[in-house]
């Protein structure tokens, strides 16, 4: 469904993806592990549109992604830190990108209403974001991406800037979302309990390109190279 063929990427002479292939299916939550500074970041930026990679081919189902701008290419983003509008409310933050596309206030609305619901806020659509929690504030960013129905959702780091509580209602939370929208989803982390536990697959980054894939069983029972058996089991 998503299709990603030799990805490389430089910055000012430095290899930061290094022909990295990625294909994942339909529904499939995938989850890239890694160190700091492996890549991690510019792949999902890459695919969201925010860089444009030097090379590699980016397909979406059926649709070349590579060169078109962000807003047409279908994919939702959340970033690490929720980097919301703090100058509108919650239910504002959600309707922004429906706005942009010009959908009408009605429509707004309908969508507007079904979001809150999935991210359970319908109480707090009027608060602004500066008096939400943490926990709070990344469903909002959720909300957000989901509002105008991409067909792949990105997830940079979005639980690493919780205390550990919510950080572990959230992973439920947002697999359960995942789940019942079928929604085809990247996940980013460098925690591998998170990795453990939420992921179809994980696909183990280090220096720009994946060392291994698999499911997390096969991941964690069979490592393929010293630096995924250390990274699977005692990294914290
Ligand atoms: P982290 O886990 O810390 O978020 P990451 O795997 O997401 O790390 P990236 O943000 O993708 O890593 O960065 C990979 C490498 O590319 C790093 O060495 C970083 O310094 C470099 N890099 C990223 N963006 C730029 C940029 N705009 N200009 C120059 N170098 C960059
Ligand atoms: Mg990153």
């Amino acid at each position: 469904y998503l299709e990603l063929q030799g990805i490389r990427k430089t910055f000012g002479g430095s290899t930061v993806l290094d022909n990295v292939d990625l294909s994942i299916q339909e529904g499939e939550f995938v989850t890239l592990l890694g160190p700091s500074g492996c890549g991690k970041s510019t792949l999902l930026r890459c695919i969201a549109g925010l860089t444009e990679p030097d090379g590699g081919r980016m397909l979406l189902g059926r649709k070349d992604i590579a060169g078109l701008p962000p807003r047409s290419r279908e994919v939702g983003m959340v970033f690490q830190s929720y980097a919301l509008f703090p100058n509108l409310t919650v239910y504002g933050n959600i309707e922004y990108g429906l706005k942009m596309r010009g959908a009408d206030k009605a429509e707004r609305h309908a969508r507007c209403e079904e979001l809150l619901a999935l991210v359970d806020l319908q109480e707090k659509r009027d608060a602004y974001p500066a008096r939400l929690s943490g926990g709070q504030q990344q469903r909002v960013a959720l909300a957000r991406s989901l509002a105008v129905r991409p067909k792949v959702l990105l997830l940079d780091e979005p639980l690493s800037a919780l205390d550990a509580k919510i950080r572990k209602s959230l992973r439920t939370e947002i697999r359960e979302i995942q789940r019942k929208l079928n929604m085809t989803t990247i996940f980013v982390t460098h925690d591998q309990e998170e990795a453990l536990t939420m992921s179809d697959r994980i696909c183990i980054m280090n220096n720009g390109h994946i060392v291994q894939e698999g499911t997390p069983e096969t991941l964690y029972s069979r490592p393929r190279t010293e630096f995924v058996a250390r990274f699977m089991g005692s990294y914290n």
